[in-house]
């Protein structure tokens, strides 16, 4: 509901399932009205409180989207994620969590448990145009994105997905229209943020033809380096690709935290 200040309450969310598809993700399942699941996705500003608050001091959210934080200390972060499934009928969201080690969100999802709650501060689309053939190309943050846009997909698409794992126990079942590709990359032992095998990977393709669109979502360094193959040697205009670091080594993602 909105106050006569113009702000409006964050909806939200409560935990009622935590999994582990692999062993640094967890995949959480929460619950919310049906306007509320609806509007929490594709991509989604998860507000993310302190582990073991039970009562976070919520932030709220202006007219024009802005998030309007309480005086004070409140210890709530505000991350990015995705929501690989929405099903409002069910009013369930499921989010997967890459747990990395440091970060309130990767702290949250590793101490996650039902009862728990995450509020949402708006949400967006991910950027993905329909063309005939698709380059795909993340790291495991953007693995919930990759299975959301291939299942989309229309069943004629074309080309390839490479998504950059630690190994193959990482790797996750997708659904792909048949003529795409997916092509799991190993980095082994090194580090997240360290590896330019998704890069290489990239630059070792040829360009595809005319009505190609390219979507990358991964560690901002590698993202830029995919970001200036695709508009230089591929010729991609702005209308052609979607390229956004999803995270940064060795920053937090949000000052707002
Ligand atoms: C549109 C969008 C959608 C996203 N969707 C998802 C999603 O569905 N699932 C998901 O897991 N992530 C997703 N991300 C990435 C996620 O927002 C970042 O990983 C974020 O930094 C995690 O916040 P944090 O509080 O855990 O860590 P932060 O406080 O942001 O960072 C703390 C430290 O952890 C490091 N770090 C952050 N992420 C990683 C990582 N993946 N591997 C290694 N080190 C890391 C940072 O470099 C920093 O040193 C998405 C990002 C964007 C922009």
């Amino acid at each position: 509901m909105t106050a006569p200040d113009g702000l409006r309450a964050v909806d939200v969310l409560t935990v009622v399932a935590v999994t582990a598809p692999t062993p640094t993700v967890r995949r959480v399942v929460l619950t919310g009205t049906a306007e509320a699941v609806a509007a929490a996705g594709p991509t989604v500003n998860l507000l993310v409180p302190r582990v073991d608050d039970p009562a976070p001091r919520w932030p709220q959210v202006a007219r024009d989207g802005r998030v309007v934080w309480p005086v004070g200390s409140h210890g709530v972060a505000l991350r990015s994620y995705t929501a690989r499934r929405q099903d409002p009928a069910r009013g369930e969201v499921e989010i997967d969590f890459v747990l990395h080690g440091d970060g309130p969100a990767a702290a949250w999802a590793a101490a996650a448990a039902p009862g728990g709650v995450l509020g949402i501060a708006g949400s967006g689309d991910l950027g993905v145009r329909p063309a005939a053939t698709v380059l795909l190309a993340g790291d495991e943050t953007a693995l919930p994105a990759i299975s959301r846009i291939l299942a989309e997909a229309a069943p004629a698409t074309t080309g390839l997905a490479l998504v950059e794992v630690a190994g193959p126990e990482e790797e996750q079942p997708l659904v792909a229209p048949t003529g795409v590709t997916v092509r799991w990359l190993h980095r082994g032992d090194t580090p997240p943020g360290e590896s330019t095998l998704l890069a290489d990977a990239v630059a070792g393709l040829d360009p595809a033809g005319d009505d190609v669109f390219a979507w990358v979502g991964a560690e901002s360094a590698a993202v830029r380096a995919i970001r200036a193959d695709l508009r230089s040697r591929w010729g991609l205009g702005r209308a052609q690709h979607h390229a956004i670091g999803y995270w940064r080594h060795g920053r937090p993602m949000s000052p707002a935290g």
